[in-house]
């Protein structure tokens, strides 16, 4: 057998790809990892860690209002862009940092560079072929434009971060997390915010509920959310960039944001031509071993398109190198994963909607409350709490666990770990409160509104 220069080789440093290159390093394992950007990908440079940066910046505007409730006053606060962007920039430096040190800590060899497939296991990084028993692609995802005339003038989240002027107008196309997020955040730091969604109403596959609420949240802060609406096509204006509607209506915007999707990158990496399967959208095909339909070569990830999220680009990589490697006893669950929308207010929500549990369960009782948070009895704001329990009325198991409000991704993880152990209904009554605090509501709803 051809020993190979390398047991592994990972293209792309980001969640996936780090967090495989690690656990196989830390195995003795030969690893060389090539990436063409900055190492830790989306997360670290252009998604979760500067988004959730920003979204602080934007609850500042907030907390400054509320504070006077409680007795404090302070001179008019005003916000430096330059200060937001060039303070992100240096923590997510140090991270890039810490990402390298935690591969080369293991003996792993970093490539910097587009590196392209150009056999079963051969990988060429920069014009050098590099042999490997095993390549694993972790490529991620990137942004689709919008495929409208004058497309181009939309920026994506890509962009967003770093633009060079604070866009005090911001045109927000789409209706998913990252436009439901940007627009949150870009209103809160004190942009006019359009949000245009195609459909009914925004964020689809959330529960209905859910939706409507955080839709209400947004618009009285500030967001104008306007579905059924479509983008017909862009150009520049004198004072800006106009976006004209289907309805024939026009908005002049300093920036738009394109959010209506992201594709798998696979473009132009040499899959197709060794013949590894590729579904429409670019997504390699792999069985539930993460194994392509070329054997040698694996994907995790976003390039794969199960679910779009970090933790479980993590949970994948780790279960590849675990049955590459290892006992193979660690796979995936897809079933149940904790997400949180960091709009204003966040989201958090496990497992299923009202809406699919009653698709999928012969009776379900559903629990609700709505309140105003504790806190907001002072602050003056309006804002509203939601909480929502699904229950498997067979079994008493919680099914559907949501909330719409402060700190909601906080809040549900560690009911996520109840959920995980398959708690009931009657459990969660059985626990005690907290008090006083938002979470405790969690545990106390007593009597169904829906039971059918
Ligand atoms: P990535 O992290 O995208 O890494 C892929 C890497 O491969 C990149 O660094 C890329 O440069 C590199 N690469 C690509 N092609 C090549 C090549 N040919 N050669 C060498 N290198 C290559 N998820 C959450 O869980 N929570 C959040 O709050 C959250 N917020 C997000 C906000 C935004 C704006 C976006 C865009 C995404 C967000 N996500 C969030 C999703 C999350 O970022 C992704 O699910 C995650 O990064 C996927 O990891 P990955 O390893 O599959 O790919
Ligand atoms: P999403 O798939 O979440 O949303 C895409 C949105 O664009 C939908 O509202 C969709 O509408 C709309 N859309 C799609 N095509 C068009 C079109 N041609 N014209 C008009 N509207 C269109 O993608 P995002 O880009 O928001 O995010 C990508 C993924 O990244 C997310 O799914 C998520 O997994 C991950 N992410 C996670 C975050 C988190 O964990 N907090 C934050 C940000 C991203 P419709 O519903 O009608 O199809």
């Amino acid at each position: 057998m051809t020993r190979h220069a390398f047991d592994l080789f990972i293209i792309g440093a980001g969640s996936g790809g780090v967090r495989a290159a690690r656990l196989a390093g830390q195995r003795g394992l030969r690893v060389a990892v090539a990436e063409s950007a900055a190492l830790g990908g989306t997360c670290v440079n252009l998604g979760c860690i500067p988004k959730k940066l920003y979204s602080f910046a934007a609850h500042y505007a907030e907390s400054f209002e509320e504070a006077q409730g409680f007795g404090w006053t302070h001179a008019a606060a005003s916000f430096d862009w330059s200060v937001l962007k060039a303070n992100r920039a240096a923590e997510i430096a140090r991270l890039n940092r810490v990402y390298g040190e935690l591969m080369t800590s293991v003996g792993v060899t970093l490539l910097r560079g587009r590196a392209c497939v150009v056999g079963a296991n051969a990988v060429e990084v920069n014009g050098v072929v590099h042999g490997a028993e095993r390549i694993v692609v972790a490529t991620g995802g990137w942004p689709v434009p919008p495929d409208v005339p004058g497309g181009e003038l939309a920026i994506s989240s890509n962009e967003i971060f770093d633009l060079a002027e604070f866009p005090k107008r911001l045109v927000v196309v789409g209706g998913g997390y990252i436009a439901c997020e940007f627009a949150s955040i870009f209103n809160g730091l004190g942009a006019e915010v359009t949000q245009l969604y195609r459909g009914e109403q925004i964020l689809r596959g959330f529960d209905d509920e859910v939706r409507d609420f955080v839709a209400a949240e947004m618009k009285k802060k500030g967001v104008d959310i306007r579905v059924q609406q479509k983008m017909l096509g862009l150009d520049k204006v004198g004072d800006g960039i106009r976006v004209a509607l289907s309805t024939g209506d026009e908005i002049v915007a300093d920036a738009v944001l394109g959010a209506t999707g992201r594709t798998p990158n696979t473009a132009g990496l040499g899959l197709e031509a060794l013949g590894v399967a590729l579904a429409p959208n670019g997504a390699v095909v792999v069985d539930a071993n993460y194994r392509s339909s070329v054997p040698s070569i694996h994907a995790v990830g976003d390039v794969i398109d199960r679910v779009q999220l970090t933790p479980v680009a993590l949970a994948e990589a780790t279960a590849l190198i675990d049955h590459l490697y290892g006992d193979g006893g660690r796979s995936v669950d897809y079933m149940h994963i904790p997400t949180a929308v960091f709009t204003h207010p966040n989201i958090g929500t496990i497992g299923f909607s009202e809406r699919d549990a009653r698709a999928r369960f012969e009776t379900i009782r559903v629990y609700r409350t709505d309140f105003m948070p504790l806190r907001h009895t002072l602050s003056g704001s309006s804002e509203r709490t939601l909480m929502k329990l699904v229950v498997d009325a067979a079994n008493d198991r919680v099914i559907g666990l949501h909330m719409v409000g402060a700190d909601a991704g906080e809040t549900i993880q560690g009911f996520a770990v109840a959920m995980k152990a398959g708690a009931t209904k009657a459990v969660f009554d059985a626990t005690l409160g907290i008090h006083p605090t938002a979470a405790e509501e969690f545990v106390t709803m007593r009597a169904p509104v829906v039971a059918s």
